[in-house]
């Protein structure tokens, strides 16, 4: 595989972005190949600077629900750029986006447009401490809400731990205020509770967590998470950025039941544009301002191109409920290809996988948490992922990200995958 002319843009970038990335995860740095450039999208494919075209099940991490310039979003938002692209002044669009994710998510009647799913859970934190008068928040360990200091925290030593700053320049102040607790453990959240429930603000969690490979909560978790932040008068924060109108145009609260108290949504309700959006009850999002005390705000936010792109991206999903049909079909079949090429070669796989959000695990363990994420062997991944690239098939450059299958993957798109896979795997033996 040619990749010259991406070596050389990335060696010009790493002179004048730090990384030569504009975020991390995009340098491939838990692999041994220099990223491709990409020069363009077209439904389920990416072409590189190096012409070389690429299966692509990252989507842009998520956004791209409908693949890659879908030819009603490319219209859409070329009528809105005749129009302008800013104006920071209201506009019809962003209730008609708000209104239909209101109508697409019960437990949403007010709804507040940010830029990024960062923004979004930054927002909601905020929210829930204002409207609580409490401090201390829960978030799960291998759950990843962006990278605002209350969020980007890791467990501390031992359970019950204050958490510790997961970067240099969060401050250990603000720290101490995040508990991190096990995933899908019901007794460790009794004992948290028991210690601080009077304390804490708000439990956010990943219902489906996608950023440590894919690991669904139990609904028994989920249930107790509903029923413990009830009873403690704490909000319940459902962090639906990945999950939000992929795994249902419902969200993942649809398919566990449970109404949150907030939601935070993000990728594709910005159609490929940047995008992130909070609400919850009437009640809790009257205390934003203007509406209430409790400050936010954005000069870009409810950008007209976003809304553009994000409103035409979900009338497509809702008209077309097919859509999410197909999805499971393709990517159940994904799925099973891929398990059973492993189970063939005598790889130890675990494929984890809810509608079109999946990830394949190298470990004999089923994966329900981060402890059991982790015992993925990842020196195995980073040589599948390069067997798998230089196939042709582009997946996250790390174990513990999703694949997302798109409506624009045809069903030869996914054999010739699980083809390539297969070939993939050989190699590895
Ligand atoms: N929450 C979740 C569940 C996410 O997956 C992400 C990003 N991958 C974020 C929040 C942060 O979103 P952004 O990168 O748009 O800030």
């Amino acid at each position: 595989m040619n990749l010259e002319r991406s070596r050389q843009l990335f060696e010009a970038a790493k002179q004048v972005i730090p990384g030569g990335v504009n975020s991390p995860v995009r340098a491939f740095r838990s692999v041994s190949v220099n990223p491709p450039f990409i020069r363009e999208g077209k439904g389920s494919r990416i072409i590189d600077v190096d012409d070389n075209s690429y299966i692509d099940y990252v989507g842009s991490w998520g956004p791209l629900i409908l693949g890659h310039s879908h030819p009603e979003v490319v219209c859409a938002l070329k009528e809105a750029i005749n129009r302008g692209t800013s104006y920071g002044a209201p506009t019809e669009i962003e209730t008609e986006l708000a209104r239909m994710v209101c109508e697409a998510v019960p437990s949403v009647e007010m709804v507040r447009m940010v830029n990024s799913g960062t923004e979004a859970t930054m927002s909601a934190l905020r929210l829930a401490r204002g409207y609580t008068g409490r401090d201390m928040i829960v978030k799960f360990e291998g759950n990843y809400h962006g990278h605002s200091d209350s969020l980007l925290i890791k467990a501390g030593s031992g359970a019950l731990t204050h958490g510790v700053p997961d970067s240099p320049g969060v401050p250990a102040d603000i720290a101490q205020n995040t508990l991190t607790a096990n995933f899908n453990d019901i007794a460790g959240m009794k004992e948290i509770f028991q210690k601080y429930g009077e304390q804490i603000a708000a439990v956010i969690v990943e219902p489906i967590a996608g950023n440590m490979g894919v690991v669904p909560a139990s609904q028994e978790f989920m249930d107790f998470l509903r029923i413990i932040t009830t009873k403690y008068g704490t909000l319940l924060i459902f962090d639906e950025v990945m999950t939000g109108f992929r795994v249902s145009y419902h969200g993942a609260q649809s398919l566990y039941g449970i109404q949150p108290d907030i939601t935070c949504f993000g990728k594709i309700i910005g159609g490929g544009l940047p995008v992130g959006a909070y609400g919850g009850k009437r009640e809790i999002m009257s205390m934003m301002s203007p509406a209430g005390p409790i400050y936010q705000a954005g000069t870009l936010s409810g950008n007209p191109l976003a809304m553009a792109a994000g409103l035409i991206t979900l009338r497509i999903l809702r008209d077309n409920p097919c859509i999410y049909t197909e999805l499971e079909e393709k990517s159940k079949l994904l799925a099973e290809g891929l398990r059973e090429n492993a189970m063939k070669l005598g790889i130890a796989a675990s494929l984890n996988r809810v509608g079109s959000m999946l990830c394949m695990f190298f470990t004999s363990q089923q994966v329900v948490d981060y402890h059991t994420a982790i015992s993925s062997d990842t020196r195995i991944f980073a040589r599948y992922f390069e067997e798998m690239l230089k196939r042709g098939i582009y997946l996250a450059p790390s174990q513990f990200e999703a694949a997302f299958v798109s409506a624009a993957h045809r069903k030869e798109d996914i054999i010739f995958t699980i083809e390539q896979s297969y070939e993939a795997l050989k190699t590895i033996l």
